[in-house]
């Protein structure tokens, strides 16, 4: 199929995206109707078509725009690559559907279906009507090295135990997986972005509001932090948010060892 001809999904897609849009929601409800969107098409299209790679890049940006602005526009503005949003949640993602990874390796077991089940009704059929060329073969193993060297790129983050075992509502596993990874939407983030904001902590109005401040530093946010500890009956575990960080890691690992 060529590009054009999937021009029609697209647009389902967006007018999709745009009945959502109208709603402030969460982004913990946008993945969800995210998923449902990439799983729609990986279950009536993938199987079948070889999507071309600017549909597929086409899709995501959508797909990206909506879930970290909630807008039907194509924005590059996002706070974790959409690569890394695909991957596995031990692998520091959100498991959400890699459309180019699951229509390759859905084509590639297409392709190993019609060179290994010779004995099938309608593989024969296949076979008949047009023989597996050398070109179909270049094809499948360039499709599966593609799959394997993505399989291979699999490190484990140390944080695992926190979003795997984590049984907070969805909406607060999507904070701490942002806060985790320093990448919370702060003012200095969005001054970035060169969107006209005041860059001073709105809880104590005087220091500049950054990812290690609003979370730790401010003396505001570190009184709340102590009663938590108080109220928990322990010592405070540590100095720096990266050292609170790590105890929380600890805990989480331990607590996934004694379940
Ligand atoms: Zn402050």
């Amino acid at each position: 199929m060529k590009e054009t001809q999937w021009q029609p999904l697209i647009d389902k897609i967006v007018a999709r995206i745009s009945s959502w849009t109208a709603r402030k929601l969460p982004y913990a409800r946008r993945i969800q109707l995210i998923r449902a969107v990439l799983f729609g098409i990986q279950f009536y299209w993938s199987q079948m078509f070889l999507i071309p790679a600017k549909v597929i890049k086409t899709i995501e940006a959508y797909c990206r725009s909506f879930m970290w602005l909630g807008t039907n526009v194509i924005t590059k503005r996002a706070l974790i690559f959409w690569e890394k949003v695909c991957k596995p949640k031990s692998v520091g993602g959100l498991n959400i559907l890699n459309l180019k990874q699951w229509n390759r390796a859905a084509i590639l077991k297409l392709q190993w279906d019609l060179t290994s089940k010779a004995d099938r009704l309608w593989i024969k059929w296949v076979h008949m009507a047009k023989s597996t060329d050398t070109k179909a073969r270049r094809q499948r193993k360039c499709h599966q090295a593609n799959i394997f060297a993505a399989a291979g790129n699999t490190k484990k983050v140390e944080w695992k135990a926190i979003m795997l075992i984590n049984l907070a509502i969805p909406k607060a596993v999507f904070s701490i997986w942002l806060i985790i990874q320093e990448r919370m939407l702060t003012t200095d983030r969005l001054s970035k972005w060169s969107m006209t904001v005041d860059t001073t902590c709105v809880f104590c109005n005087c220091q500049p509001e950054n990812h290690h401040h609003l979370i730790y530093n401010c003396t505001i946010i570190m009184e709340i932090w102590n009663d938590i500890f108080k109220w928990m009956q322990i010592q405070v575990p540590a100095n720096t948010w990266s050292q609170l960080i790590c105890w929380f890691v600890e805990k989480a690992k331990k607590k996934s060892t004694e379940g």
